[in-house]
């Protein structure tokens, strides 16, 4: 039997199902209102509502540009199988119980409803309604952004400002790649015809991130291209800008506003193909969609707090060598997704003594840093303090034989 299109329809009857069958993780729906049509927010954790402390949230974007239509059915299916798979398996239980996934299936549902089905290689129905590209539209690191920013634009600005996201995917169709930061160059003047690489202060990260992708994807890590004439992209994985560097794209904004680790994932050769084949394409993603937001729990996070144990908010984290600030939440907590290896970290608050920690990351075991930093009046100090800290496992995981993080035993 061949799937139809079934978006919105069936989602809501998921989420109905399931909030009497499973009621205890309850799927939010919230919408982010634009011109008449919503863009549509899920979310599936164990505690759907309200962030959890301590634990990371993470989100997928699809159908940015409304004619690449294969994003918005996975992630309706990924929903499906989160909310079907909590009892039966273990791996889904330990995601959702240490992870709140936000899921938006169209952030253009405008220009979707203008594309038509089988169209493999236009155009129309790219942009929003009022012909902007809205993976073009985010203010920008590099280049001042002259286009007029767009009301999804917007909502999503507003929507990364109130939730600190740490992983994210903006998914995409038109080539089978994964594509991490940077987007733009500093040398940008040329851009069209510009094709190398814009390296991020992570790019080791990213391109970790990437390879989980579309290593566990069924093809992308051949790197096949699409089509004659189309390039291949070795492993499946590519710098955005050595593929082609553009202005006010998301990823770049998700990363440098808002420390949080955004990739873009193009994930059909086909943008809008006959709906006939989605269950294929369910297939190819399902693996790399849920493997990739596990990545997640990889590297260093915990709290920043004062003396007398109160949350640190908006404190600068700032690992050496790795020039881009990472912020604490309201409860001062932060994460930062890094590969094995030593680190040292600059903490600093306005009235703080800032502080520099040592720590290590080791793979599969997150390194959980708590560290108290000292009011700056009351000690009279003005030097920072250097602390050795070993990395310290937190209860929630052990590695997997498969360099995976893997969720606990009873
Ligand atoms: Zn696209």
């Amino acid at each position: 039997m061949s799937l139809p299109y079934i978006f919105f329809l069936l989602a809501l009857t998921i989420v109905e199902r399931h909030q009497r069958l499973f009621y205890y993780i309850l799927k939010v729906i919230y919408s982010l209102f634009i011109l008449g049509r919503d863009l549509w927010v899920m979310v599936v954790s164990a505690s759907p509502y309200e962030h959890m402390i301590g634990k990371p949230d993470v989100k997928y974007v699809a159908n940015i540009h409304g004619n690449e239509a294969v994003g918005r059915e996975l992630l309706l299916h990924l929903i499906q199988y989160l909310v079907t798979s909590y009892d039966t398996d273990p791996y889904i239980k330990w995601l959702l119980d240490n992870t709140r996934i936000h899921l938006m299936p169209s952030m253009n549902p405008d220009g979707f409803a203008i594309s038509k089905e089988g169209q493999c290689d236009t155009i129309h129905g790219r942009h929003n309604a009022r012909r902007y590209d809205l993976n073009r539209n985010f203010p920008d690191f590099f280049k001042v952004n002259t286009k007029q920013i767009q009301p999804e634009t917007e909502a999503v600005k507003e929507w990364i400002s109130k939730i600190q996201f740490v992983l994210s995917g903006s998914l995409h169709g038109g080539a089978l790649v994964a594509s991490y930061p940077f987007d733009n160059t500093p040398n940008a003047i040329f851009q069209t015809y510009a094709h190398s690489p814009s390296i991020s202060p992570d790019d080791d990260v990213f391109r970790h991130l990437s390879l989980v992708y579309s290593n566990n994807h069924a093809k992308m890590s051949r790197g096949v291209s699409c089509k004659s004439g189309s390039p291949r992209f070795e492993n499946g994985i590519t710098n955005g800008a050595a593929w082609y560097p553009l202005t006010g794209g998301m990823q770049d904004y998700n990363y440098l506003w808002h420390g949080c680790m955004e990739i873009t994932l193009e994930i059909s050769c086909c943008k809008y193909p006959p709906a006939h084949e989605l269950p294929k394409y369910w297939q190819d993603n399902k693996q790399s969609l849920i493997k990739y937001l596990a990545e997640v729990h990889r590297g260093a996070h915990g709290f920043v707090m004062d003396e007398n144990g109160n949350p640190v908010e908006r404190a600068a984290i700032r690992v050496k060598g790795r020039d881009v600030s990472y912020h604490t939440t309201k409860y001062g907590e932060f994460w930062r997704i890094l590969l094995p290896g030593t680190y040292r970290v600059d903490i600093s608050a306005e009235g703080y003594l800032p502080q520099e920690v040592e720590f290590i990351v080791i793979d599969n075991h997150p390194t959980l840093l708590n560290i108290t930093l000292h009011s700056a009046k009351e000690s009279g100090l003005n030097h920072s303090t250097v602390k050795i800290l070993d990395p310290v496992t937190t209860s929630t995981t052990k590695p997997g034989n498969d360099g995976t993080i893997i969720f606990p035993e009873d």
